[in-house]
């Protein structure tokens, strides 16, 4: 069993990630993707981040028509800060001894994993995929494994994927101004970010809203 991880908050999920686990998949020539959507980012304990819930549904309609992609609520139902090890543990337990399992990152989160909980024991449970991502060279990475043991170094293992600079911070901030975010992520999570208002509320023009009725009006 070759599985792969792609965690993240996924606030919201969007084509970036999606690439990603795609080229993570065929690349290392995974059995399926699982992803797995942070119940509470520990590192993001500073700004707040949508519901557990709504961004495991995100994840779900995005991920829906790929039988090669599943979603885990893992991390949603645990309560407390989201740490990468206890999930890796759990999968790790569900894939027995001598399943492989690759945790798969954008560049970005790789350059951190020094400063994640048990970096070394990381490693030696799964590999780590660093894929490529606008604005992230390559070459710090090299820093990264120079403070590693060999052994765990060679657990870093960095892949290309055709660049996509899209992040759910650009997609949170174009909601709120009103821009378009379509084509940047899949349909039906543009259409549930609207439903439900997620990151604006209130940014959306009238003529999206048919169905509103005024308040006095009948
Ligand atoms: P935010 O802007 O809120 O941080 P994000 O777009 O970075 O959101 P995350 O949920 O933080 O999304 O990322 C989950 C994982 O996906 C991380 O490992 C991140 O590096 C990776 N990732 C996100 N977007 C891309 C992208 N466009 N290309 C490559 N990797 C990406
Ligand atoms: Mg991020």
């Amino acid at each position: 069993m070759r599985l792969g991880i792609m965690g993240g908050t996924f606030d919201p999920i969007h084509y970036g990630h999606l690439v990603v686990a795609q080229s993570s998949y065929h690349h290392f020539r995974l059995d399926r993707v699982v992803f797995v959507p942070a119940g509470q980012p520990p590192h993001k304990l500073g700004r707040r981040v949508t519901p557990a819930r709504q961004r495991f549904l995100m994840v779900a309609l995005a991920t829906m028509s790929n039988p090669a992609f599943d979603v885990s609520d893992l991390e949603v139902e645990r309560p407390g800060p989201s740490y990468t090890i206890d999930t890796l543990r759990a999968f790790r337990k569900e894939v027995g001894p001598d399943g492989e399992l690759y945790f798969i990152t954008g560049a970005d989160a790789t350059l951190e994993i020094l400063d994640w909980k048990d970096p070394e024991e990381l490693l030696r449970l799964a590999c780590f995929v660093a894929a490529t991502r606008p604005g992230y060279p390559g070459t710090e990475l090299e820093e990264v494994r120079a403070k590693l043991p060999p052994a765990a170094a060679a657990r870093i293992v960095s892949i290309e994927i055709p660049a996509l600079a899209i992040s759910s911070t650009e997609i949170r901030r174009r909601v709120a101004e009103g821009a378009p975010i379509k084509y940047l992520l899949p349909e039906p999570v543009e259409q549930y970010i609207m439903k439900n208002r997620l990151y604006a509320g209130r940014a959306q023009p009238e003529e999206a809203r048919p169905d509103r009725v005024e308040e006095g009006s009948r």
